[in-house]
């Protein structure tokens, strides 16, 4: 059942009665297509709260609409959007876009990321759920220095060509060179953000039916697109060197039109790096297979002390990998730059279908990647987040030592953002963000990652203040002793 949006309030001012402005209201709502039969309408107290009026105001208005036979009482209580009379006469000029809505291949997401992605923005919450840098670390001072240069950089906003900016590919080719991945710009495709990149893989490049193997957990288990396009996502459980890619030889089914996802360094959610052995002996074995691999290198870079061992990719000779990279964690994910490196041929395929798509990731966000990487502000930045994130790692290590130690077990990351926090007695990690959310506090429920365990969180260091780190800590703790 779907709920409803209400972000309007009366005018107290008006000389229409305010019962009968929120009558309008719903029925407007209704008729502009927004709201659907069978939507289910916040209790009398909450719509009260949303309008900003008393309780009796909603009564009355309720009665009216119940008495046109728009509202109707639910059985399991609460009052819902009646499918009757009413609605099927709007019908006639309003097209039914709750069938429409249901209609479209592409899956909704999960109802707990959707609670995430909304109350991000509810003022007040503190946010060790976010995935991203915090603002207080964002490079202000440089992008002025950015932007200052684009000016006599860009010559037209007119579309990019297919593989985008080649500017910017040149200068990706040269950064990957550091990591041991020779490849001229012609390998390289630009795309909006690496979450693109997956897409067009799923889109373009696999059937429905096909297998997608990655990590348990794994960050595309709490994404819907692989799924969307019938194909069947295999959680392989993880060591303390990475993946156990041998599970697959044994699995029965088909194996032509798979591939292997990996984020070998700095995993999401689990924060861990992938050792070289492991890169080594699961290289062979794909290649042996015959299975290519997509390697997600979204958090390679931000590494604290030591450099972990350089992607499979420097490995590939015979493209063998779709290798993904972005600037999301590093710079900010808003600009929407991610870049995907692979053989010729496909590259030019997943272009041509961008262009279908989109016509090209924002050429203003391409010169400004361009501009970040060539004149060395990006390596500058990486230098001083590291350092930060770093610092930020500790502030929350010392908050788990000091409220968690009878509660639960977590890694030390070496790098990027995630502690992954196994609590000892395991509860509802749904019932436990549901608990957080009341009290502001939002983490992600590690079973939105895992394919079989449950019982974990998925802990960032990134975002929050680092007072809030602090206590976001000292609060959850609380929280799971209480729930
Ligand atoms: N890959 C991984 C491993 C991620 O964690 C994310 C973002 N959470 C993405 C890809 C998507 O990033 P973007 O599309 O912003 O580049």
């Amino acid at each position: 059942m779907k709920n409803i949006n209400i972000n309007w309030v009366p005018d107290k001012s008006s000389k229409v009665p305010i019962y009968k402005q929120i009558v309008h209201y719903v029925c407007n709502r209704i008729s502009n297509g927004d709201w659907i039969a069978g939507s289910k309408l916040p209790s009398q107290r909450k719509l009260a709260e949303l309008f900003q009026v008393n309780r009796s105001t909603i009564v009355a208005a309720m009665e009216e609409l119940q008495s046109y036979g728009i509202l109707k009482s639910n059985v399991g209580g609460g009052t819902m959007l009646a499918s009757n009379t009413w609605s099927m006469l709007m019908s006639k000029v309003t097209p039914d876009w709750g069938y429409y809505i249901k209609s479209g291949t592409f899956r909704a997401n999960i109802p707990t990321i959707q609670m995430i992605n909304k109350f991000e923005f509810v003022e007040g919450f503190v946010r060790l759920s976010t995935g991203e840098l915090a603002p207080s670390i964002f490079p202000h001072n440089m992008l002025k220095n950015v932007l200052q240069k684009l000016p006599e950089r860009i010559t037209s906003l007119n579309y990019l060509e297919p593989l985008g900016l080649l500017e910017l590919r040149q200068a990706i080719s040269k950064r990957l060179e550091k990591q041991g991945i020779y490849v001229p710009a012609s390998c390289i495709l630009i795309t909006s953000g690496s979450l693109q990149a997956l897409q067009l893989i799923s889109i373009c490049m696999l059937k429905s039916g096909s297998t997608v193997y990655t990590e348990d957990p794994s960050y595309t288990k709490s994404l819907q697109l692989f799924q969307s396009a019938g194909i069947k996502l295999v959680g392989l459980p993880m060591d303390n060197e990475g993946i156990t890619y041998w599970g697959i030889a044994g699995m029965k089914g088909q194996k032509r039109n798979s591939l292997l996802y990996t984020i070998p360094s700095f995993h999401n959610p689990i924060g861990s790096v992938m050792s070289l052995r492991r890169r080594q002996e699961l290289f062979r074995f794909c290649t042996n297979n015959g299975l290519p691999i997509v390697e997600d290198n979204a958090y390679g870079e931000l590494w604290f002390d030591e450099e972990p061992p350089k992607p499979l990719k420097s490995m590939d000779k015979n493209g063998m990998i779709l290798y993904l990279g972005t600037v999301s964690k590093t710079l900010g994910p808003g600009l929407r730059i991610g870049w995907l490196v692979g053989p010729e041929s496909v590259v030019e395929r997943l272009g041509d279908v961008k262009m279908q798509i989109d016509y090209g990731a924002s050429s203003v966000s391409q010169w400004m990647a361009a501009e970040f990487f060539s004149s060395g502000l990006y390596d500058e930045h990486l230098t001083h987040i590291r350092h930060q994130l770093k610092k930020r790692r500790d502030i929350m290590l010392s908050a788990l030592n000091r409220y968690f130690k009878d509660l639960g077990y977590w890694n030390i990351p070496m790098g990027s953002f995630y502690i992954w926090l196994e609590l000892k007695h395991p509860i509802s990690t749904k019932k436990l963000f549901n608990e957080a959310l009341k009290e502001k506090l939002l983490v992600n429920p590690g079973d939105i990652y895992n394919f079989s365990q449950n019982g974990a969180i998925r802990l960032s260091y990134a975002y929050a203040s680092e007072e809030d780190l602090w206590n976001g800590i000292k609060k959850l703790a609380k929280i799971i002793l209480r729930v």
